[in-house]
């Protein structure tokens, strides 16, 4: 099989894309052709998400199923455990088995809205690491599994140490790689990869970074994840506020600063949520001059899955 097989020499920047199932049958073939044009783009893989309580699972494994099968992309399935039935997991795993996907991002999965108090579903299942020691119980080293990190804390507030020791607990039951939430603050990650390191967690950290396209979507986000919002952003994104072009070419700047950064420091791999569109993804690698167009380079194809990766 394919598998991601973490490069530690190479030092190629390399990217990947992450969709989400769209509620509709329209949306759902916009997202295949618009997966089918990013394909061009050259990512070293795409995440197709899990809607919350298995909400669109059948959806999730076959865009897996299409996005592996039909246009050829490297696809890691996201999975959630403590929010649904087992059945449903364990027939998502078998889907993304048979479809050729050999990676899984395993998390737990949001508490349900109308619920303050959190309940797990069943015992077996209480947080991601039950899920990452489910899934290596059951097929071996098949699947390449990723874990859900966090550079400025999680919604829990979990205090940093204690989040940490969780993370590196996904790791040590056979996490392979870390993806983060989305974050803007280069130095704040950065300081938190180095801790990440210093707690002897070795594997990739990728991460995940939220392109800007308007000022509501990024305002909300930004108090949803209560992520630090560097110096000088708010100075440049309120005075066009209502521009939705402006604000787009502003934070397109801005991302692409914040990406120079990361791969400046040695971070080779960027994720992008990509929300399902393409543009502002695409016009960042463009300036970051890392599209094939920009940067002249033939792809290879069918792309190695973990190609660059890096070190970090
Ligand atoms: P865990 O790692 O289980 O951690 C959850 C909490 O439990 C933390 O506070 C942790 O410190 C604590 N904890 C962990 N282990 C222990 C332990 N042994 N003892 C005590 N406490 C412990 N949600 C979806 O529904 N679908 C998706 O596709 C999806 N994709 C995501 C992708 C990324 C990159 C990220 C960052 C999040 C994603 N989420 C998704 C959201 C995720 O499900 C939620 O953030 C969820 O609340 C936590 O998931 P986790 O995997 O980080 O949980």
């Amino acid at each position: 099989s394919k598998k991601l097989s973490i490069n530690h020499t190479k030092s190629q920047p390399s990217f990947s894309f992450e969709f989400f199932p769209p509620k509709t049958a329209q949306g759902v073939q916009n997202l295949y052709d618009r997966m089918d044009r990013m394909h061009d783009l050259g990512p070293a893989f795409i995440d197709i998400t899990w809607g919350a309580g298995g909400r669109h699972s059948q959806l999730t494994c076959e865009m897996v199923d299409a996005a592996q099968s039909r246009y050829g992309l490297e696809t890691c399935m996201h999975l959630t455990c403590t929010d649904m039935e087992k059945e449903k997991l364990d027939s998502a795993l078998e889907l993304a088995y048979k479809s050729g996907c050999t990676n899984i991002l395993a998390l737990r999965g949001d508490p349900p809205r109308d619920k303050d108090k959190w309940e797990a579903k069943s015992h077996e299942f209480r947080y991601a690491l039950d899920l990452v020691k489910y899934i290596r119980k059951n097929y071996a080293d098949h699947f390449d599994i990723g874990v859900a990190g966090y550079s400025e804390g999680c919604e829990d507030g979990t205090e940093p140490e204690l989040l940490m020791g969780h993370l590196k607990q996904k790791i040590d039951a056979g996490g392979t790689f870390i993806v983060t939430q989305m974050f803007y603050d280069v130095d704040i990650f950065l300081d938190w990869v180095s801790k990440c390191r210093a707690h002897g967690i070795t594997v990739p950290i990728i991460p995940g970074i939220m392109p800007i396209s308007t000022y509501a979507s990024f305002e909300r986000r930004v108090n949803w994840t209560k992520c630090h919002v560097p110096d000088g952003w708010y100075d440049k994104l309120d005075p066009v506020k209502n521009d939705d072009a402006a604000v787009r070419d502003i934070g397109k700047d801005l991302l692409v600063e914040m990406c120079k950064k990361l791969l400046d420091a040695g971070i080779l791999h960027l994720h992008f949520y990509t929300m399902n569109l393409a543009q502002a993804t695409q016009r960042i690698l463009d300036d970051l001059r890392l599209s094939p167009e920009e940067s002249g380079t033939p792809l290879e194809k069918p792309l190695p899955w973990r190609q660059s990766l890096g070190k970090n």
